[in-house]
C-alpha cells in the first residue's frame, strides 16, 4: 500500500472532509513524523537501532461491524485499535497511521451536529489516536460500494528486541493483561434487538455502558507491550484479536511448544462464560509467555496481570492445547467467535 497524500477521488463534500480531515491530523503531532499529510509520501523519522515495525488490517462493513449496530466513532476507534494493538504485541511504539476508506456516498451526507457518519468515524479514530499521540500520516479515499477502512500501523522498536510469537520454550508459563470475553458479551448483546439502534448513540469510551465498553472501544495494550519490552519480562506475546483458543494456538506453533491452561484461572469479563473467554475474539488483551523465574507484577500501568498456564514440549498425538476444567483435562481445540456469518 502506498503512504500517498489523502487525495481527492469524488466531487463536493470529500474535498470538505479531506481538509477537515488534514486539519485535525496535523495537531495529533507525534515526534516521529517528520512530514505528514500534503506531500507525495509520509517521512518517519527512527531513533538510531531502532526498527520499523508495520501492521495492516481491514475493517470491512457487514464483516467487522454493521452500520446499523455500531457507533460511528466506534467503528473508527476500533479500526485503529486493532492496529495499536499488534503494535502493542510487538512492544512497538506507535509512529504514525495510514488510512485508506472506500464509503458509500450516503455515509458522507451531514445528519445532525455530529455530521455524516464518516465524520464520526474520524472523530473517534481520532480520539484513539490523541490517546496514543500517534498521527494520521496519509491515506486515501474513494468512493465505494460499501464502507471499508484497510489501516496501516507503523511502529518502532529498538532492532532485535522485538517481542515475537516465537520466543517462548517448554517451561515458560503463560499470562493475560485484563478480563477476556468483554467483547463478545457486548457484541452478542448488541446483535439481540433494540440495543443495536440505542448504541448508535454511545459516542464515547466514557459514555458508554460498561457491559458494551470492551466490544465498542477495545483500548490496545500499549503501555503493557512496552514494558514488558523494557522490562524483559516476556518471552513471548501476541495480542488477543482472533480468541484465546485461537491466538495461542499461534503463539504454540511459532515457539514449538504445547500448552496447558486452567479454566478457573481465566480472568473472566463481567457476564462473560468461558466458552466466551476462550473463543470470542476482539478482546486485544495481551497474551505473553515469560519464563518461570521472572517475577511477573500483578498488574502493568493499572491492567490486571493473570497467570493462566504453562507451557511444555510437544507431546506427540496430542492436541497442542489442553484445559483443565473441574471435570478434567481436555483437548482446547481453536475456535474462534463468528463475525455477523
Ligand atoms: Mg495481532
Amino acid at each position: 500500500m502506498h503512504s500517498k497524500r489523502i487525495t481527492r477521488r469524488a466531487g463536493g463534500g470529500e474535498l470538505d472532509l479531506l481538509r477537515q480531515i488534514r486539519a485535525h491530523a496535523g495537531r495529533l503531532g507525534g515526534r516521529a513524523l517528520r512530514l505528514g499529510i500534503g506531500d507525495d509520501c509520509a517521512l518517519l523519522g527512527l531513533r538510531p537501532g531502532e526498527e520499523l515495525a508495520v501492521t495492516t488490517d481491514l475493517s470491512i462493513a457487514g464483516r467487522h461491524f454493521r452500520i446499523d449496530w455500531h457507533p460511528p466513532e466506534s467503528v473508527g476507534h476500533r479500526a485503529l485499535a486493532r492496529g495499536l494493538s499488534d503494535l502493542a504485541a510487538m512492544g512497538a511504539r506507535p509512529l504514525a497511521a495510514f488510512l485508506s476508506l472506500g464509503i458509500p456516498r450516503q455515509l458522507t451526507v451531514k445528519r445532525g451536529r455530529n455530521g455524516s457518519w464518516v465524520d464520526r468515524f474520524m472523530a473517534g479514530l481520532f480520539r484513539l489516536a490523541a490517546a496514543h499521540q500517534t498521527p494520521l500520516a496519509g491515506g486515501d479515499l474513494a468512493e465505494a460500494p460499501l464502507a471499508v477502512a484497510d489501516i496501516v500501523l507503523t511502529g518502532a522498536v529498538p532492532a532485535g528486541k522485538a517481542l515475537l510469537r516465537s520466543g517462548a520454550r517448554a517451561g515458560d508459563l503463560l499470562y493475560v493483561t485484563g478480563a477476556l470475553g468483554g467483547s463478545a458479551v457486548g457484541l452478542t448483546t448488541l446483535s439481540r434487538g433494540p440495543r443495536g439502534i440505542q448504541a448508535r448513540r454511545w459516542t464515547t469510551p466514557t459514555g458508554v455502558p460498561d457491559a458494551f465498553r470492551p466490544h465498542l472501544f477495545p483500548q490496545p495494550r500499549i503501555a503493557q507491550g512496552l514494558a514488558l519490552r523494557r522490562r524483559g519480562l516476556a518471552s513471548a506475546a501476541i495480542d488477543l484479536s482472533d480468541g484465546l483458543s485461537i491466538d495461542l494456538a499461534h503463539l504454540c506453533e511459532e515457539s514449538g511448544v504445547h500448552a496447558l491452561i486452567e479454566s478457573r484461572a481465566l480472568p473472566l469479563a463481567q457476564g462473560a462464560s468461558l466458552e466466551q473467554a476462550l473463543h470470542g475474539g476482539e478482546d486485544y488483551e495481551l497474551l505473553f509467555a515469560a519464563r518461570p523465574a521472572v517475577r511477573i507484577p500483578r498488574a502493568i500501568g493499572g491492567i490486571a496481570v493473570s497467570r493462566i498456564g504453562i507451557l511444555s514440549a510437544p507431546r506427540r498425538g496430542k492436541t497442542p492445547i489442553q484445559i483443565v476444567t473441574e471435570s478434567g483435562t481436555e483437548p482446547l481445540p481453536p475456535r474462534g467467535w463468528q463475525h455477523f456469518s
